[in-house]
């Protein structure tokens, strides 16, 4: 007995079937990956890192100096109409982002917009009302840490498996609710990720999490839930490559064996 209003709802997370590029597949039928770069940019680097190692097949930073990381991420200036590009399959805000009056018009002008599906995690979450995203047509992942969790929806009924649910429900999103164990919600179901690892503890790995669950959600075709379980599980699995007392860029740079092995 989990003690929870729906069992029927909840399953273990498993092994997820990730798309694999084929003959006729290009850059931008990988996914294309749109991250919004802030104050701290080498949050949003991490999070561009983890895309393209998880599967995403192009990587822009929009804004920041564009200095640092591999060449393979692409930099450009922010603004609202490059980010209307229609190849972009995933937008990311909120890894170091920063809280300021920017940040918060950055992050309204994209859920207004409502051009593309959009992942909002880091201090993207504490600008964030969530009952405007019900208007919304392209879906939303949300990646709030418990702390973020209680600032975005309060403390809901019931045990932290409910809680997630109703929030999804309420906002009308995915919410990712990390932790030692990291719940994946929408209105109607949830799924348990048992797979972390203690040695995620540590600066960045939000941002990692972040990065990969937008380049899953970018790949044409994906649905949104699993594109997050896909997220969640293959950050575990970095997570375990990676071994012991890694720091973020380790995680981020596992993420390609991760990737290798589903
Ligand atoms: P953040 O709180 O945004 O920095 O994200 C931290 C990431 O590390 C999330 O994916 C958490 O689920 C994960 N994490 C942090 N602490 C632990 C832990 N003790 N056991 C397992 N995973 C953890
Ligand atoms: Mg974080």
């Amino acid at each position: 007995d989990l003690g929870i209003d729906r069992p029927d709802a909840v399953t273990v997370a498993a092994r997820p079937a990730l798309p694999q590029p084929g003959p006729a597949s290009h850059k931008y039928t990988r996914g294309m990956v749109a991250i919004v770069a802030g104050a701290m940019e080498g949050a949003a680097r991490l999070a561009a890192v983890a895309a393209l190692r998880s599967g995403a097949g192009y990587v822009a930073l929009y804004g920041g100096s564009g200095q640092g990381g591999p060449d393979a991420i692409v930099h450009r200036p922010y603004e609202p109409e490059a980010l209307a590009d229609e190849r972009i399959g995933a937008i990311l805000i909120g890894p170091g982002l920063g809280r300021d009056d920017e940040a918060r018009a950055h992050l309204q002008a994209l859920i207004e917009a409502d051009t593309h599906r959009l992942v909002i995690d880091g201090d993207a979450l504490h600008l964030l009302d969530p009952d405007a995203l019900r208007r919304r047509h392209n879906p939303v992942v949300l990646t709030p840490h418990a702390g973020e969790f209680h600032a975005l929806f309060g403390t809901p009924d019931g045990s932290l498996l409910d809680r997630a649910r109703t929030a999804a429900a309420r906002a009308g999103v995915i919410v990712v609710l990390k932790g030692p164990t990291t719940i994946v919600a929408d209105a109607a179901r949830v799924r348990i990720h048992l797979a972390g690892n203690p040695w995620l503890s540590t600066a960045g790995t939000g941002d990692v999490l972040a990065g990969t669950i937008a380049a899953q959600l970018a790949h044409p075709h994906a649905d949104p839930m699993a594109a997050a379980d896909a997220g969640v599980w293959l950050h575990a699995r970095a997570a375990w490559i990676a071994g012991k007392s890694f720091i973020a860029d380790d995680l981020a740079n596992a993420l390609t064996p991760a990737r290798a092995g589903a």
